[in-house]
């Protein structure tokens, strides 16, 4: 699709910094490109090592400065753009800040750009699944909307567009994006810094939960509850919290309309569980929307997803029963406790999201089957020890894998952790150990509680090769039972 030029970005001397393979910095380049920007691609990596995102801006007019940067890059340079993944010391950017050129993220640049209102959700876990569950819940939309669209517009959005870290930049759908669209974002706590950064705030914000997470970028909760807060600034703001949340649910800086959800105590105003079904509270009444036994998706940290996805839809301006079909066929996401397949009467789950203790605890509470567990992974400097005690009444074995291997073992062996821990050479190693330990009845689930950057390209890379490597170490057994995630049970020869 041709995007018209952009007038703020019209003829704009922009360097992109970070290509990367992941998709965000070739979607900048090429929205930049489209818009009437002169761009130039640096990266530190090599040409050959970045071919595939090369080959995706082939025939528009970007230059490209890889291998390495430049300074003479920035003589003649209006504006960085950055990716994520640089960090802010790094020395280059730093010579950009020392020479005045204005840097900008991804995110920093859509939001100044865009024109329809935005509704942020952020929090330690469940953004993704939050997100995508408003996405369902906002198919059927009838009004009103509490987000401040423009004079003479209906009091609903005409469109609802989603995105953001649930993997989809809307920054190339810009100029389709109306000031009476609405724009639900993803956003995580180091974005929400760079937000706050240059004093832009969605205009309504949901903070799933906050637990001990990123410290090793933010330093303390209270910094990183800060950052988490910035979803909630805005002038006027609606914000979404998260009652039940012992740190969320006790903030008193609250914006202009303030909406809570609650698993385990009724609401004000919100969302809340009445009689076991999913209820919108609008002052005292509940209006109740669905059993939350109807979900498909697990455990109890799900209901508060859809309790939080809820109030957000219901700000958006969907319908009572838009919200309550949208949850009822909701399926759950990729590498979220994603079940695909059964064989020999084990269970094989991809929880490779899980990049934090507490994300694994909470798979190991919501499964109900004995586990062999594959842990492991870049170690983000959090405890283990909570999870190591949780081990040895979970599961039957556990496989650790890379780098933290050490540590997990430490804070099992501390935790008179009861049953075999394997060591795995790799991931397909850790497929066989833990097809050689499972028993029928069994699951074997990977949920690592630690970041993936020590062995793949990111967690949807691990999954995917766990998914691939546990099909190809099953097959040819007698007993198959395939099991997509998310399709209804089939069972074949
Ligand atoms: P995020 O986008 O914040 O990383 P996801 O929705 O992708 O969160 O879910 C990732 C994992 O985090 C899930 O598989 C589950 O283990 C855990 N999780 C999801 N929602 C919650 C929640 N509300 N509270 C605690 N843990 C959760």
């Amino acid at each position: 699709m041709f995007t018209p030029a952009t007038p703020e970005l019209s003829g704009l001397r922009v360097l992109v910094m970070g290509l990367g393979l992941f998709g965000g910095g070739v979607g900048a380049a090429r929205f930049l490109a489209r818009a009437g920007a002169k761009v130039t691609v640096t990266d530190l990596k090599t040409a050959a090592q970045l071919d595939e995102s090369v080959r995706a801006l082939a025939g528009l007019p970007i230059e490209f400065r890889l291998g390495g940067h430049d300074e003479r890059d920035l003589d003649a340079c209006d504006l960085v753009l950055i990716s994520p993944a640089v960090p802010h010391d790094n020395p280059f950017l730093l010579q950009a800040v020392k020479r005045g050129i204005p840097v900008e993220t991804e995110l920093n640049l859509f939001v100044k750009l865009c024109r329809a209102p935005i509704l942020g959700i952020t929090g330690s876990n469940g953004k993704t699944t939050t997100t995508a569950l408003v996405e369902a819940a906002t198919r059927r939309m009838g009004g009103p909307t509490w987000l401040p669209l423009p004079p003479g517009c209906f009091d609903r959005p005409r469109n609802v567009w989603v995105g953001g870290n649930i993997g989809r930049s809307l920054l190339p759908h810009l100029p389709e994006i109306q000031p009476n669209d609405a724009v639900v974002l993803e956003i995580s706590s180091f974005q929400l810094e760079n937000l706050a950064a240059i004093g832009r705030f969605p205009a309504a914000g949901v903070v799933t939960n906050l637990q001990p997470n990123h410290l090793d970028r933010h330093g303390t909760m209270e910094a990183y509850g800060e950052a988490k807060k910035n979803a909630l600034r805005g002038p006027g703001s609606v914000g979404i919290v998260n009652g039940d949340c012992p740190v969320v649910g006790k903030w008193s800086s609250v914006p202009a309309n303030p909406l809570t959800f609650a698993r385990k105590a009724p609401v004000g105003r919100g969302a809340c569980l009445a009689g076991g079904w999913i209820s919108i509270a609008d002052g005292g009444d509940a209006h109740p929307l669905l059993p939350a036994g109807a979900l498909r998706i697990p455990g109890l940290f799900n209901v508060e997803n859809a309790l939080a996805a809820a109030c957000a839809a219901w700000v958006l301006g969907a319908t009572k029963d838009g919200i309550a079909e949208g949850f009822a066929a909701f399926r759950g996401v990729e590498h979220r406790l994603e079940s695909f397949g059964t064989w020999g009467g084990v269970t094989w789950i991809n929880d490779s999201i899980a990049t934090n203790p507490d994300s694994t605890l909470a798979a190991l509470r919501t499964l109900s089957q004995p586990l062999v567990l594959i842990l492991g992974g870049h170690d983000k400097g959090l405890p283990f020890e909570d999870l190591a005690r949780a081990v040895s009444p979970r599961c039957r074995s556990v496989v650790l894998l890379g780098a933290a291997s050490d540590k997990i073992a430490g804070a099992l062996e501390s935790a008179g952790c009861t049953v075999p821990v394997d060591r795995a050479r790799d991931l397909r190693d850790a497929v066989s150990l833990s097809a050689a330990r499972a028993q029928r009845g069994d699951a074997v689930l990977l949920s690592p509680a630690c970041a993936s950057f020590d062995m793949f390209r990111n967690f949807e890379d691990r999954g995917r090769l766990f998914k691939q490597f546990a099909k190809e170490a099953t097959a040819g057994r007698a007993e198959v039972e395939e099991m997509i995630a998310g399709a209804p049970r089939t069972a074949t020869a």
